[in-house]
């Protein structure tokens, strides 16, 4: 076994409990716990004041069974390589419970871009991506974004590619501004995946989703649309937290003013008709639903035992660790897992690769229709399997994902 560091090993705790049930021979299980490619990269790149700083990148591809590798690049000053390969075998697992012909793939670049001019985040995106170039592709590894990281860099991905090949090949990453190759739907999609499985959550477990209450951890792509558009169907946004701050209205947020705000402010903090509130109050609240959607290890041990939600949606990768999540099942908290509830995003991502590919883009209305009968399958693909194996709704998505893979590879054999 390949050394491997703290949030990996969440990864393999998680498998191995499905894996177990599956009954999923030895040779199997060892190949779907060993990350098939790590590549680690330095970007020197000259700053606006004339110095050079060097930059660590990597891009871990996973698994690269059911087709090319999938997932986003994120840019932050945490990232590191354990944290990337986990992202990466989440990938996989989610592509498969999605039922999409990729396989996973994570890319991560240690740097804070809040401190990077434009010019100094082109230049870094540039220089990264030329440095994995022979490894990305529309049939070998797609990037996409992830925290920190948006359309306009998707758009210099797609063009240092590009330039590299020696024609215009939009199909090498997803998330790209709607001009150059983007889909419809394909911004919002994550946080309509999120709706979609609250809405279905609420109906399994037995309350309307008109009036339910919601708490939303994290305000970027994923927590803010979710909150908009569950405020859409009648859910009562009481509380959302940020980077910076939080705040609470028992009678309900008003979020398209809320997003305004944040488009002005950058943060909710401050916002008018509201109580101020922190994290540790916002996980504690007495709500329908709780969405964690910003980074992983937010609920732990230290702050699940006060979870009172009947829900909890992980719209971020990873935010609860598996003692937490072992807890809160235990309690009768219906968790639904990562790897289905932010699916909807690598699903939309598959559409705009598919479009891309053929040359032929779909208007919005069908983006959302065949979405929502996407994300309705894999709901209850998961759900059906929860009950048919006893088990938590995590341990069933890793048995759908790793079921599929597994077929895959077996028919599949081994090359050599
Ligand atoms: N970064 C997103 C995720 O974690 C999307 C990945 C993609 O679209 O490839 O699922």
């Amino acid at each position: 076994m390949v050394e491997h560091g703290p949030l990996f090993g969440a990864m393999l705790q998680e498998f191995e409990g499905a894996a177990r049930i599956l009954n999923l021979e030895p040779g199997i299980w060892k190949t779907l716990t060993h990350p098939k490619r790590q590549i680690i990269v330095s970007c020197p790149i000259q700053m606006d004041n004339g110095e050079i700083e060097v930059f660590t990148g990597y891009r871990v591809q996973y698994n690269i069974t059911l087709g090319p590798a999938k997932g986003g690049i994120r840019y932050h000053p945490g990232v590191n390589l354990d944290e990337v390969t986990a992202l990466a075998a989440w990938m996989t697992w989610k592509c498969a419970v999605a039922h999409i012909p990729f396989g996973g793939g994570k890319g991560g670049v240690i740097c804070d871009p809040t401190t990077l001019s434009r010019r100094e985040l082109e230049a870094l995106t540039r220089r990264y991506i030329a440095e994995i170039i022979d490894a990305i592709g529309p049939e070998k590894d797609v990037p996409a974004p992830d925290v920190n990281t948006n359309e306009q860099i998707m758009a210099w991905v797609m063009d240092t590619y590009s330039m590299h090949v020696g024609h215009t090949e939009t199909a090498v990453v997803t998330g790209k501004p709607l001009e150059l190759g983007g889909s419809l739907g394909r911004r919002e999609a994550t946080g309509r995946g999120v709706m979609i499985v609250a809405r279905e959550s609420a109906k399994h477990v037995g309350f309307d989703i008109k009036g339910a209450t919601v708490a939303v951890q994290g305000f970027g792509n994923v927590g803010s649309i979710s909150a908009e558009l569950l405020a859409g169907i009648g859910a009562k946004i009481v509380a959302v937290c940020d980077w910076k701050g939080g705040v609470y209205n028992p009678k309900g947020l008003d979020v398209t003013q809320l997003i305004a705000h944040v488009a002005q402010h950058k943060t909710v903090e401050g916002f008018a008709g509201a109580d101020a509130l922190d994290n540790a109050q916002l996980f504690k609240l007495d709500v329908d639903i709780l969405i964690p959607a910003a980074l992983e290890n937010q609920i732990t041990m230290d702050n699940a035992p006060a979870i009172r939600a009947k829900v909890l949606v992980e719209g971020a990768n990873g935010p609860t660790t598996p003692d937490a999540h072992r807890h809160l099942h235990e309690r009768g908290v219906f968790v639904v897992p990562d790897i289905l509830a932010n699916s909807s995003g690598v699903t939309t991502s598959y559409f705009e690769w598919v479009q891309d590919r053929y040359g032929y883009f779909w208007t919005e209305k069908e983006v959302n229709e065949r979405l929502e009968a996407k994300m309705c399958e894999a709901f209850n693909a998961v759900l059906k399997t929860a009950i048919k194996f006893k088990v938590d709704m995590r341990t069933a998505a890793y048995i759908v994902a790793i079921n599929r893979v597994a077929t895959v590879t077996r028919l599949r054999g081994m090359y050599a």
